[in-house]
C-alpha cells in the first residue's frame, strides 16, 4: 500500500462527494455534498500528513491507547462523573451514515429522521424528569447549569424582580457556584448536617427575597437522597425562588422518582454519564435541560418542534435567551442517549437504577470495615469513604490509596471531593459490575491499607507516568507536543 498515498486517497474520496443524510423518514431527495458546499469552500490540495504503513499506524495508536486506563480495560469507580453502562452497540448506531454525514446547514426538510429522533428524545427526557419543556442545546452539564440559570434570570427580569443570589449546599459540585457567577448571580453556601443533608436552619437563615435559585444535587455527591427536598422547595418557592436540580446523579432515581415531582423547576442531565455517552479525556458531552412549562418560553433556540408529521427547528421564540451553542447541540451524544433510553424502556431504566443502588450498597458493606464511611450505613448509587484515620495513624493519604489502586488494576476513585469529608475517597461501582469485580476491588483496598507507608507514598509503580507534579502542571500547563 506504500505506493498509494493515504491522504491523497482520502482526499479523492471526499472530493467525489459522499451522499448526504438519508434517514427512514426523509422523503425529500437527498442532495449531493457538492451542491451543498460550494467550490470556493473546498480544499484543492490534500493536507500534508506523514506517510506510514498501516501496521505502523495501528501499533502507534494501539500502544498509545494502552497507556491509559479505560472502562474497556479496567474497573472505573470514579464517583458521580462515572461513565455508566457504555454499550458498543450505541457507538455503532451513532455512527450510521444518516447521522454522521448530515451537514449542519442542511434544510430541515432533508433531515426529518434526525429531527424526529431529537424530538422524541426531548419528550422522553421531559417525561423522566417530570419537567416537560426541554432544550437539547447545552454542550455539557455545566453548560446546562449556565443555560438554565440564564433562563431563570430572564424569567425574573420579565417579572420585574431583582433576585441576585444563588444558594447551593457545601457538598455541591464546583460547577454549581461557577455557573451561578457566570450567569451574574452571587453565590451563597448552605451548610450540610453531619448526616450529609441540607441544614434546614442554615437554609432558613440565608433565605431572603433576593433568592433567585437554590441548586441541589439529589442524590447528593455523598450518595444520599435528601428526603427534605420537597420541604426545601416549599421554603424556596415561598420566597419566589426557583429550584435547580443538578442531574448528574439521575442514574440513582430513574423511574423511581422525578425531579418535577419533588419540587424542581429546572434541571440538567449528563447523558455522557447517565445515558451511555463515552467521555474519555473530558469530552464530548451534552447537557440537555428540562424546565417547567411556564419557563419553557425562555429556553435556548432552536427547540425541535413537531407539526403533524413534520419536524422543524423552531427559532421563533421571542422570549428565548437565544443561542447557547452552534447548530443542534452535540448530536452524537444525544443519539447514544436516545438509543439507551429506547433499549431499556421504562422498566429497564428503573432496573438499571435499582442495580446501581444494589451494587453500591454491596460495596459499601465491604468497604466500610476497611475505610470508614462517615455518612452511611446505606447509600444510593455511590458513597464517600474517608482515609482520615489512616492518615493520622500511618501517614497514608487518600491520594496514596488512590494511586496504589492503579497498581492493582483499578482506576482511581475521585479523591478530596466532596470537600465536607476529610481525605475523601468517592466510590461509584455503577450497575454493570459483577460481584467478583466488586469483591476484588474491596480485597485490593484491604491489602493496600496493610502495606508499608513508603511503598504507598511512591505509588503507582506500574504505570508509564508515576506521580506528576499536579500543582506545577496546573500552574504551568504545557499543551504543546514535542517529539522525543
Ligand atoms: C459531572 C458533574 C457536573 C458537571 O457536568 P459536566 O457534564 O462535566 O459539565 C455537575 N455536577 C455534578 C454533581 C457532576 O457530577
Amino acid at each position: 500500500m506504500r505506493n498509494v498515498r493515504a491522504s491523497q486517497l482520502i482526499f479523492e474520496l471526499s472530493k467525489a462527494g459522499r451522499r448526504a443524510a438519508h434517514l427512514p423518514h426523509c422523503d425529500v431527495p437527498c442532495r449531493d455534498v457538492k451542491e451543498l458546499i460550494g467550490d470556493e469552500h473546498r480544499a484543492d490540495a490534500p493536507p500534508p500528513l506523514p506517510e506510514v504503513a498501516e501496521p505502523e499506524i495501528v501499533r502507534h495508536f494501539t500502544n498509545l491507547s494502552q497507556l491509559n486506563m479505560s472502562v474497556d480495560t479496567h474497573f472505573y469507580p470514579l464517583g458521580s462523573c462515572t461513565m455508566k453502562h457504555n454499550p458498543k452497540r450505541n457507538e455503532r448506531l451513532a455512527s450510521l451514515p444518516g447521522i454522521i454525514d448530515v451537514h449542519p446547514c442542511q434544510p430541515d426538510a432533508t433531515i426529518q429522521g434526525l429531527l424526529q429522533l431529537l424530538f422524541e428524545l426531548q419528550v422522553m427526557l421531559g417525561e423522566i424528569s417530570g419537567l416537560p419543556a426541554v432544550s437539547l442545546q447545552p454542550a455539557a452539564g455545566a453548560h446546562g447549569e449556565l443555560a438554565a440559570l440564564m433562563v431563570a434570570a430572564a424569567c425574573f427580569r420579565d417579572r420585574g424582580e431583582r433576585r441576585t443570589k444563588v444558594l447551593a449546599p457545601d457538598t455541591a459540585h464546583g460547577t454549581n457556584p461557577a455557573s451561578a457567577r457566570m450567569a451574574g448571580f452571587d453565590t451563597v453556601t448552605v451548610k450540610s448536617t453531619p448526616a450529609g443533608l441540607v441544614d434546614l436552619d442554615d437554609l432558613r437563615a440565608k433565605l431572603d427575597d433576593q433568592i433567585g435559585v437554590f441548586m441541589i444535587t439529589n442524590p447528593n455527591t455523598l450518595g444520599i437522597f435528601d428526603g427534605q427536598v420537597a420541604k426545601i422547595a416549599e421554603l424556596v418557592h415561598a420566597r419566589g425562588g426557583l429550584i435547580y436540580l443538578d442531574g448528574a446523579n439521575m442514574n440513582a432515581i430513574l423511574g423511581i422518582t422525578r425531579p418535577g415531582d419533588f419540587g424542581a423547576d429546572m434541571m440538567h442531565y449528563n447523558p455522557h454519564k447517565t445515558f451511555s455517552g463515552p467521555h474519555g479525556g473530558g469530552g464530548p458531552g451534552a447537557g440537555p435541560i428540562c424546565v417547567t412549562a411556564a419557563l419553557g418560553e425562555y429556553l435556548p433556540v432552536p427547540v425541535v418542534r413537531r407539526d403533524g408529521d413534520r419536524y422543524s427547528l423552531d427559532f421563533d421564540r421571542p422570549r428565548s435567551i437565544g443561542r447557547v451553542r452552534t447548530f443542534f447541540g452535540n448530536v452524537g451524544v444525544l443519539v447514544r442517549a436516545y438509543c439507551y433510553l429506547l433499549t431499556h424502556g421504562a422498566e429497564g431504566l428503573r432496573e438499571a437504577s435499582a442495580l446501581a443502588l444494589l451494587n453500591a450498597n454491596y460495596l459499601l458493606s465491604r468497604v466500610r470495615h476497611i475505610l470508614p464511611v462517615p455518612q452511611g450505613d446505606r447509600c444510593m448509587h455511590e458513597f464517600v469513604a474517608s482515609a482520615a484515620a489512616l492518615k493520622k495513624e500511618r501517614g497514608v493519604s487518600a491520594m496514596d490509596v488512590a494511586k496504589r489502586l492503579l497498581d492493582y488494576g483499578f482506576h482511581s476513585p475521585t479523591v478530596y471531593f466532596p470537600l465536607t469529608v476529610p481525605e475523601a475517597v468517592m466510590i461509584e461501582p455503577t450497575e454493570t459490575e459483577s460481584k467478583e469485580t466488586l469483591d476484588a476491588f474491596a480485597e485490593a483496598l484491604f491489602r493496600i491499607t496493610e502495606e508499608p507507608a513508603d511503598l504507598l507514598h511512591e505509588a503507582p509503580h506500574t504505570t508509564p507516568v508515576s506521580r506528576p507534579d499536579e500543582v506545577q502542571a496546573a500552574r504551568r500547563t504545557i499543551l504543546k507536543w514535542t517529539p522525543c
